[in-house]
């Protein structure tokens, strides 16, 4: 079987690991710091968390935001429900609003619109989570622009787009957003098995950040507000969890990192490639912005609907792993009941394809991938 996507686990990445295995910290050593700085060096903002998960780094962003009962956030349906789930961790209201179907990124038009209504009706959301669909930001500097005149606040769930770039800058910069979040589980961009982090310019919410995500506790004296101060002390401020990550796991992630350029240049080459090698066959690709370098997480192919269950049947058949990203998410169990279905969101979800796309995925490969979208259209 062809993957939709397959880690890249090199010598150097194991060895990184069994030299924390032969160290004294197996978590909260010293590879968290140095993978924290390397990432705020490559995305170039002043403050990383590491984290356990882009999920566990969302809701430690919602709470982070001071998002609660009564709180709305809204987001895309066009994304993993994990954008979602965050809020609904919080206690507060979800809403979704419709996406563009050229990109799959949440349509500023849209957002406009329903902002225009919420305002009206007094249900204006505290925050909004644009989801960088496949790896290409959304128009960050557009909803800013919205953000500003509704007050709400902004999380990217750039979960795809870690070494995109977006006005020539990196994803992860927060130049229009209060949060980045990114995502470092085996199918995206770089890996440590399960993890995450969170991306901020802002100190003190970073502060309210580190605490969250260990406990609520702080072990520096300066910010105590009590007066203790034995050398044991720590204080609990806050409820917050244990959403840590391991030493081993940022290990893994520093050693990864110094490949991610490459890799998104090479998902970048392998998409020229699959666009020049089908343009003769009834398939569309999603549009890039010309202010965009996309990370291709992804390699979504739109086909006719009536079409779509047969090629991902026969794509299957001939052990190729294709995927749909995503089902919205307001179809899932959990949320239909509550929330209405989205014409374009779901315009889109009939027809998107995910074809396989990683770095380690060779020429033959995708010749093969290639080959048998030649005979399932002839
Ligand atoms: C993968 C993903 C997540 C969740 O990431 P984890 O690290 O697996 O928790 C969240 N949002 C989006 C858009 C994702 O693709």
């Amino acid at each position: 079987m062809i993957p939709y996507s397959q880690q890249w686990i090199n010598e150097d990445d194991r060895q990184a690991l069994v030299d924390v295995l032969h160290s004294d910290y197996l978590t909260q050593g010293p590879k968290i710091a140095q993978f924290e700085t390397a990432l705020a060096k490559a995305v170039e903002v002043p403050c990383v968390r590491l984290t356990s998960s882009a999920t566990s780094a969302l809701h430690v962003a919602c709470l982070a935001l001071g998002v609660g009962p009564g709180d709305r956030v809204w987001t895309s349906a066009m994304s993993f429900v994990a954008s979602a789930n965050c809020a609904v961790y919080c206690g507060a209201d979800i809403e979704f609003v419709d996406i563009d179907e050229a990109t799959g990124n949440m349509s500023s038009n849209a957002l406009s619109g329903q902002l225009e209504t919420a305002a009206v009706e007094g249900r204006l959301p505290s925050v909004v989570i644009p989801v960088h669909f496949a790896g290409q930001s959304c128009d960050m500097q557009a909803i800013d622009k919205l953000a500003n005149q509704y007050s709400f606040k902004v999380i990217e769930d750039a979960s795809h787009a870690l070494g995109g770039q977006y006005q020539n800058r990196p994803v992860g910069r927060c130049d229009y957003s209060d949060i980045t979040v990114f995502s470092f589980h085996p199918v995206k961009m770089i890996t440590t098995g399960e993890g995450g982090c969170l991306c901020v310019q802002d100190a003190a919410l970073d502060k309210r950040i580190q605490k969250l995500i260990s406990h609520g506790i702080t072990k520096d004296p300066n910010e105590f507000v009590t007066s203790m101060r034995e050398p044991w002390a720590y204080e609990q401020q806050m409820l917050g969890f244990n959403y840590r990550m391991t030493d081993m796991q940022a290990a893994l992630g520093l050693s990864q990192l110094e490949r991610l350029n490459r890799w998104v240049e090479k998902r970048n080459q392998m998409m020229a490639r699959y666009r020049r090698l089908t343009v003769d066959l009834p398939i569309r690709w999603l549009n890039i912005a010309d202010n965009v370098l996309c990370s291709f997480h992804l390699a979504v192919i739109k086909v006719a609907a009536e079409q779509r269950l047969a090629l991902f049947e026969f794509l299957r058949q001939h052990q190729v792993g294709v995927q749909v990203h995503y089902i919205p998410i307001y179809k899932q169990p959990f949320y239909r009941d509550s929330h209405k279905a989205l014409p374009n969101t779901e315009h889109f979800y009939q027809q998107i394809i995910s074809l396989p796309l990683f770095p380690k995925m060779s020429v033959e490969q995708q010749d093969r991938v290639v080959a048998l979208l030649q005979e399932f259209f002839q």
